[in-house]
């Protein structure tokens, strides 16, 4: 298995791949022997916002961020699309991390982009599973590191989520 965790995190209109569109992209890949992180993507995707359809709590949440006012000056999806490829191909068999980044992210990214996942592992890393099986331990990890920057950002909502891998590493390495 790949000691690469690739960290991904998306911003959307929505839950529905489908249906609703990109409109940010962030990703670090983490080597989890050493803990280096690779310089990050990220990438606010060019919509004309006129065109977007969202329910108002998203709506409201990605003007509260100053998401929505990027997006003219972002770049096309082709492009960016073209990176993350890159990246993927670049660590073959890596798992993909972040929260519920299996059925979502991953989900979005081949819903828009087709299998350039291909080179990846089957396999996930889900954050979400992790902070879950923590509370079964009531005081394991807690409190956990406090989030920096703004949430619902790509770039800050991956760079908290490896945060918070790492600090859970290493709170387990004291204890085994
Ligand atoms: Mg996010």
């Amino acid at each position: 298995m790949s000691n690469y965790l690739i960290f991904l995190d998306l911003e959307t209109t929505g839950l529905d791949p489908r249906r609703d569109q990109i409109l940010e992209v962030a990703a670090i890949v983490v080597d989890t022997e050493t803990w280096e992180e690779s310089s990050p993507l990220h990438a606010v995707i060019k919509h004309d916002l006129s065109s977007l359809h969202m329910v108002d709590f998203v709506r409201d949440m990605h003007t509260r961020t100053g998401l929505l006012a990027e997006l003219e000056h972002g770049r096309p999806w082709s492009d960016v699309q073209e990176e993350l490829a890159r990246l993927f191909d670049l660590y073959p068999r890596a798992r993909l991390a972040g929260r519920n980044v299996g059925t979502f992210d991953r989900a979005f990214i081949e819903a828009k982009a087709g299998l350039i996942t291909a080179p990846l592992s089957h396999q996930n890393f889900d954050v979400s599973t992790l902070l879950n099986a923590r509370t079964w331990f009531a005081d394991f990890a807690d409190p956990l590191p406090a989030f920096e920057g703004t949430q619902h950002r790509a770039l800050d909502d991956v760079r908290n989520d490896i945060e918070i891998v790492l600090f859970i590493a290493n709170e387990m390495g004291t204890r085994l």
